[in-house]
């Protein structure tokens, strides 16, 4: 294959790190963004040495001048706790990093592919979701701020698209979930993981009978990539996540079942705004990308539980 020089944003986060070691081991020079407001170096840190691999501390609110062939824009925190601290700073995130990693691709002619979100659909009343649906958002509530960026990061990049020509792709990832989530940062897998290991209540949110639709990561950085590999008639947008549906109820009692944990469940309030349903309709990810989730909630759950364990082993 041949080697291309590849800019990660967000490269230090959950999912950027896992893109960036594939990217590495296939040979590639990779560059990885970040400003650690959620990402950590210990993410990347077993990448550090490798010849090929750089990381650089930037944040992409403020103009970037690098020589890429491929651009993959994750920067932006994902967790509502995370996108909520400081909203004006996620919504600056999203819309000015989404202009600023276009003006370079456009410049440097590269590739560039926009990590939008399920979340573009709001609280969904087409169930499951295909990208023809436009989405139910509300534009002034907690959640706004990531949900009207992203929104806003896939005009623009639909909008360079038609006004300069450029070979640019993007796709909804739907939950997604698996080793270096971060411990704190509020996600309903790393939450009940973490608090079935300890052996503390499992908190559900609003009842509980909301539902969600988990995709490992391995599988979500697959369909990311064979998305980037798209000739540039194909832009999307394109779902990816795994469709397997459950209750955030049903999904405290698989976690403690898969650790074996005493917690209990226990009521909390609800997330303002929290979608009731999300379910990927990944039919067109199949047609464009022949790509399919492949590993099961359990395997990917163990592997998941996995890390968490060794996790909380350093930290005692
Ligand atoms: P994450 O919080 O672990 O990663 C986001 C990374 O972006 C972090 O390393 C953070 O430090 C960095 N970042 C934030 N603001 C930045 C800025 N201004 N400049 C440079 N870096 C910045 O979250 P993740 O789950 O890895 O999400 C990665 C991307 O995927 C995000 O764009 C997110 O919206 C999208 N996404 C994730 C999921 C999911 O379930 N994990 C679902 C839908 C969309
Ligand atoms: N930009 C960047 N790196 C580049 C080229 C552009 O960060 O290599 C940023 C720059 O801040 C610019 C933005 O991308 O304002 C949008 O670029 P574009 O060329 O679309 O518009 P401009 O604002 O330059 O007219
Ligand atoms: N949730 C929960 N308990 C937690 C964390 C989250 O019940 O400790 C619920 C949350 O209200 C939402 C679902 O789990 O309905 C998924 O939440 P997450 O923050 O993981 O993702 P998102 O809401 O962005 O899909």
């Amino acid at each position: 294959m041949d080697s291309k020089r590849i800019l990660v944003t967000g490269g230090a986060g959950f999912l950027g790190s896992h893109l960036c070691e594939r990217l590495v081991a296939d040979g590639h020079e990779v560059l990885c963004v970040d400003n650690y407001f959620t990402g950590r170096r210990s993410n990347i840190s077993h990448l550090l040495g490798k010849p090929g691999f750089e990381a650089m501390r930037h944040d992409v609110t403020f103009p970037l001048y690098v020589e890429v062939d491929e651009i993959y824009n994750l920067a932006c925190p994902a967790s509502p706790i995370h996108y909520q601290h400081d909203p004006v700073q996620t919504t600056k995130t999203s819309v000015i990093g989404a202009i600023n990693m276009l003006g370079l691709a456009k410049r440097c002619k590269a590739k560039l592919l926009q990590a939008s979100t399920s979340e573009i659909y709001g609280d969904p009343v087409v169930h499951p979701q295909v990208e023809s649906y436009w989405g139910n958002v509300n534009p002034i509530g907690p959640r706004s701020c990531y949900d009207e960026g992203k929104r806003c990061a896939e005009t623009l990049v639909f909008d360079y698209r038609r006004q300069h020509g450029m070979d640019v792709k993007v796709i909804r990832i739907f939950n997604t979930y698996g080793p270096r989530m971060n411990l704190g940062d509020g996600r309903v897998i790393s939450n009940f993981v973490v608090q079935a290991l300890r052996g503390e209540p499992i908190t559900v949110y609003g009842g509980g009978s909301q539902t969600r639709s988990f995709c490992f990561v391995d599988d979500l950085i697959e369909g990311m990539m064979r998305m980037m590999a798209t000739p540039e008639n194909v832009s999307g947008p394109v779902n990816i996540g795994n469709p397997n549906e459950m209750t955030i109820r049903e999904l405290a009692e698989t976690v403690i079942a898969a650790t074996g944990s005493r917690s209990e469940l226990v009521d909390r309030p609800a997330m303002e705004d929290d979608p009731q349903q999300r379910r990927p309709d990944i039919t067109r990810a199949g047609e464009l990308l022949d790509w399919r989730p492949e590993i099961t909630l359990s395997e990917g759950l163990g592997r998941t539980i996995d890390y968490f364990r060794g996790v909380l082993a350093e930290q005692a």
